[in-house]
């Protein structure tokens, strides 16, 4: 420890049993792993220096962002304890570039830090769910994180302009010259980004910002049936030309049963709907933030507009639109409640699928009685706009958790998600949680390729054992 302690500050080397104990466990406390310690550098240099260091000690490494990983990839595994290096020192926001409208930033830096950095020069860095305030822009990277609006602005991957990143050589990477075209060979970015700590160390980023919104309008709405959901979203496209920036699925049992661990937490229709739609438009026109005749601003009359000739047809059958700010978030934080209501359910298994956007309907018509018939009862929740379905198990009321029905569940619907073209993992990454499932399913010819990259680039596995390749 004492060459880590040289490189990072002795406060930095975290090796008493308490002081790791946050670092060890994940967020939904499913992962628990072990560490010889957990090292905390402050700089790009120092990550190299570490990298070296272990790999002179043979100690395997875990990268460490924001921790809020649901796929068990920020925490160790089995195997010979290592180090867990934490990101966190790294939160210097380097260079908000307004004219350019690029940031460049630390790996560590939060995601909600730097929305508001941002947000001072009239800037927004469009990545939006959840845990964005303890998720870090290396985490995000890495996971290629999706969330709420990819279907305007798209995921985490496509907001990166330039990394720079370490090597398990040691040797550090650097991609920070935010150029919007480069064609200079193989594009390290793109593969460091969703590799989620398995080929190299992002220490630095290049971000792509847009201009923040004048105006929002939010809305919830109950659709007659899960298969209006395309209509309902392609009318709100070619109506506001391509506003939409959310389109979030929450059925009735999900929002009862986030109500149910919040009571705070309002409903926002008086009958629960059976298929129930937050949906969000976003401008940046100063014409759509004016107020109208109506007393509204004119993106809420558009909305309304709208949304009635589709109550008309029959698409909606019900609708609660905010008309505060207060209104719009609390919308929000009912849909943000969803993940934290499934863990503190107790034991779940949460699925994470896409699926060509016209065969949702039909795959989840199909997976319902699977769940059934396993004694599960499903709570869903969907970036519905990008056919990504979070398809949460519970047990059923009265029934206990079987592990091997479970996993028959899983293994269940996986199959039925596969045959309709869909992906068994949208936006969460493989982590520990899905090794097996791509060892099992994934093209052999790409998890051979996936495979001789890894070797090539990280031979002695020192990065990342156990995410992605259970073996390695
Ligand atoms: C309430 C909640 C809501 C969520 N909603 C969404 C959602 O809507 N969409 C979505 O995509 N995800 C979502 N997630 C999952 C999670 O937040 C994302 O995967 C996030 O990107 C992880 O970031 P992190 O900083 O916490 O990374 P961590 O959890 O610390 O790490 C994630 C993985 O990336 C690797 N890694 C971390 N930092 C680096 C780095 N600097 N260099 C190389 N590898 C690194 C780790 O080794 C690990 O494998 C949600 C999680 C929670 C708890």
């Amino acid at each position: 420890m004492q060459k880590f302690a040289e490189i990072v500050g002795v406060a930095n080397v975290l090796t008493d049993a308490a002081d790791m104990a946050p670092y060890l466990t994940d967020w939904t406390g499913a992962w628990t792993g072990d560490a010889a310690a957990v090292v905390r550098p402050g700089s790009t240099d120092e990550v190299a220096a570490l990298v070296l260091a272990a790999r002179e000690a043979e100690l395997p490494i875990t990268v460490q962002s924001g921790n809020t990983s649901v796929a068990g990839g920020s925490v160790p595994g089995a195997g010979k304890p290592g180090l867990v290096l934490s990101m966190s020192r790294l939160n210097r926001i380097r260079e908000i570039d307004s004219a350019a409208r690029t940031a460049t930033v630390d790996a560590g830096v939060v995601i909600e830090a730097l929305q508001t950095a941002t947000a001072e020069h009239g800037l927004d860095f469009p990545l939006m769910f959840g845990a964005r305030g303890t998720a870090q822009i290396g985490g995000a990277l890495a996971t290629n994180a999706g969330g709420a609006n990819v279907l305007r602005h798209g995921n985490a991957r496509d907001l990166c302009l330039g990394i720079e990143a370490v090597l398990p050589s040691g040797e550090v990477v650097n991609g920070l010259s935010g150029l919007r075209k480069d064609n200079t060979g193989y594009d390290l970015r793109h593969l460091l980004m969703g590799s989620e700590g398995t080929l190299g160390i992002i220490t630095g980023a290049v971000l792509k910002l847009v201009p923040t919104p004048k105006i929002r309008a939010a809305a919830f709405v109950a659709l007659s049936e899960m298969d209006a959901a395309l209509d309902v979203l392609n009318a709100l496209q070619d109506a506001t030309g391509g506003l939409v920036e959310a389109f979030e699925w929450l059925p009735r049992e999900t929002v009862e049963a986030i109500r149910a661990h919040d009571p705070a937490l309002r409903a926002p229709l008086e009958d629960a709907a059976e298929t129930g739609i937050l949906v969000e438009l976003a401008s940046t026109r100063p014409d759509d933030a004016a107020t109208d005749e109506s007393g509204e601003a004119r993106l809420q009359s558009l909305m309304l507009a709208t949304i009635e000739p589709l109550m008309e047809r029959g698409l909606i059958v019900d609708g609660f639109f905010a008309t505060s700010e207060q209104q719009r978030l609390d919308l929000w934080r009912l849909r943000e409640a969803v993940l934290e209501t499934i863990v503190a359910h107790g034991p779940f298994v949460a699925l994470d699928v896409s699926l060509p956007l016209s065969a949702v309907p039909e795959v989840l018509r199909q997976a319902q009685p699977l769940a059934e018939e396993s004694g599960l009862k499903p709570l869903l929740v969907g970036h519905l706009g990008d056919g990504n379905i979070h398809y949460a198990v519970v047990a059923a009321p009265g029934q206990t958790w079987d592990p091997e029905t479970v996993r028959s569940f899983s293994d269940r619907l996986t199959d039925l998600v596969t045959a309709y073209g869909g992906s068994y993992s949208a936006e969460h990454g493989i982590g520990r949680a899905k090794a097996a499932t791509l060892a099992k399913r994934k093209d052999p010819a790409q998890l051979a390729t996936m495979r001789a990259i890894k070797a090539a680039l990280d031979p002695e596995s020192l990065l990342g054992r156990g995410i992605l390749f259970s073996e390695v």
